[in-house]
């Protein structure tokens, strides 16, 4: 049978790292099994719907580079691939499961279902569910008398529908990661399958649409393990059993510090994003960073992730995902949550910046330096020059614009005091010299100036200690940067003539 796995969001905001990584690992699943790997929208939720968030996804995962083969944008021949437009089906088998006893009418009013949680609600008790226990004690198909409820449906009485849990029942489920669970149905609430809107409930779709999909193994978040049972016993209920997906809850990602999942919140306080790329909310206009932005690599962020909960029982670490795709394995996926670690996400970034070929590196810097500064004079082949002077020192794609601020316009000069402390008539004429010398290198480069430089300092007697930082900070502003007639290389005789002479005078 051909492996078939599906990443089935909610178009409801921004996209966590966690669902991603539940992309990826959908991903590597169909690519190491020569599956398909499928991607639908679970927009049934209209309350939760949110305009612009389909497209959202869809971009991250383009980002990301992790391509669905059936997709709502791609088709496919399960299609259509947003739960929204296949509302129809969802009823088909929700009166089948009402027809079957496994599902039942519920007539029962908002008002109704608060007095029931007022009525039944103890000390013991503090949130009554709508269950084996209480049902029998409202408006539905199994408590009212059968010719009220054919009026009821008659005279198109809102209801929605409810399945049917059993009141005594063990279930265990196979699950790839953590092996067979046991769960108590009698815990677990008569869930809403179909809503008074029409719209069937998440629990109700994602059985439907993963049979009708024939999707083998169904790869989500640990979150979605309390939801299993109704799940499990609706495939049993349908008569689909046989086609049961196999289940992989994974494990959460964790914050930092303290225990919990991972939540924007986390970031916010901690300084790191949590989506993939910027969201902003269309109802507020508040925008929330991603990764992207902040300047990662889709694939280091890809390879960050795969390592977030899984491991290649090796001590390698930087992978492709074509590597990760030949390497994954289940039987590697942690069962307990993994801490988010934003140093080992920056230290990932930094290795695929420093193994990122010049010119690439340059295509990609260049949307972080001049969408911020627009400095005049940047074009490309000077920033081709700058990267490989400063990528060492750069953790972020962002990280170029700081770190190399001083080649796209001239900086202020923060420590002209360092330079002023140690100012004399020699170093005065040195320099006064030097530039005139300058004047008539032809062959602009950090050799020919670093020659000049040098072999005029006896004459002055000077040494390179002597008159090497003032350069550094003429150029720089400041202490920092790489090699000084590097820096002269690239911003040209001008420009250095120019930041020499606002210290000499
Ligand atoms: N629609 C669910 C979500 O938003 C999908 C859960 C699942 O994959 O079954 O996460």
């Amino acid at each position: 049978m051909k492996v078939r796995v599906r990443f089935a969001p909610s178009p409801t905001g921004g996209l966590h790292l966690g669902g991603v990584r539940t992309v990826l690992y959908n991903y590597l699943f169909a690519r190491a099994n020569g599956g398909d790997f499928v991607l639908r929208i679970e927009d049934t939720d209209q309350n939760r719907f949110v305009p612009g968030a389909e497209q959202y996804i869809m971009d991250c995962l383009k980002w990301c580079g992790l391509i669905p083969d059936e997709s709502p944008e791609k088709g496919g021949p399960y299609a259509p691939y947003r739960q929204s437009e296949r509302k129809h089906l969802y009823h088909i088998f929700a009166k089948q499961l009402v027809d079957a006893g496994h599902a039942y009418y519920a007539f029962d009013t908002t008002e109704e279902l608060e007095q029931m949680r007022a009525n039944l609600k103890t000390d013991i008790n503090t949130n009554p569910q709508y269950d084996h226990i209480t049902r029998m004690a409202m408006r539905n198909s199994l408590s009212l008398p059968a010719d009220e409820v054919a009026e009821l449906l008659e005279t198109k009485t809102p209801y929605v529908i409810r399945i049917k849990m059993p009141g005594n029942h063990a279930l265990k489920i196979y699950d790839m990661i953590r092996g067979e669970i046991s769960f108590d149905c009698s815990l677990v609430d008569d869930k809403v399958l179909l809503k008074a809107d029409g719209m069937p409930t998440y629990h109700l779709a994602v059985v439907v649409d993963d049979y009708l999909m024939k999707i083998t193994h169904a790869f989500r978040g640990e979150e979605w393990l309390p939801s299993a049972p109704v799940h499990v016993l609706l495939w049993e209920y349908l008569g689909w059993k046989e086609h049961m997906p196999q289940w992989a809850h994974l494990p959460l990602i964790l914050k930092p510090d303290g225990n919990g999942k991972l939540s924007k919140r986390d970031g916010d306080r901690l300084g790191f994003p949590v989506f993939a790329m910027n969201w902003t909310d269309p109802k507020t206009g508040e925008t929330t960073g991603g990764f992207k932005e902040m300047g990662f690599l889709p694939q280091a962020f890809v390879n960050m992730l795969a390592m977030l909960g899984w491991n290649p029982g090796s001590e390698q670490e930087l992978f492709s995902l074509e590597s990760l795709a030949d390497t994954f394995s289940i039987e590697r996926i942690h069962k307990g949550g993994a801490k988010f670690d934003f140093e080992k996400a920056k230290w990932f970034n930094h290795q695929y910046i420093q193994n990122t070929d010049n010119a690439t590196l340059t295509e990609l810097v260049k949307p972080f330096v001049d969408i911020d500064l627009r400095f005049g004079n940047l074009d490309m082949e000077m920033l081709a020059k700058i990267i490989p002077l400063i990528k060492d020192r750069c953790n972020f794609l962002s990280d170029f614009r700081v770190q190399g601020h001083f080649f796209f316009a001239t900086p202020e000069i923060q420590e002209e005091a360092t330079i002023r402390e140690k100012w004399n008539e020699q170093k005065q004429q040195f320099f006064t010299e030097w530039i005139n010398e300058l004047e008539s290198i032809t062959d602009w480069t950090h050799d020919v100036l670093e020659a000049s430089f040098t072999a005029l300092m006896p004459k002055h007697n000077l040494k390179k200690g002597d008159v090497l930082l003032p350069l550094r900070i003429m150029l720089v502003g400041a202490k920092y940067g790489p090699g000084v007639f590097a820096i002269a290389e690239v911003i040209g005789k001008e420009e250095t003539v120019k930041r020499i002479k606002r210290v000499i005078g």
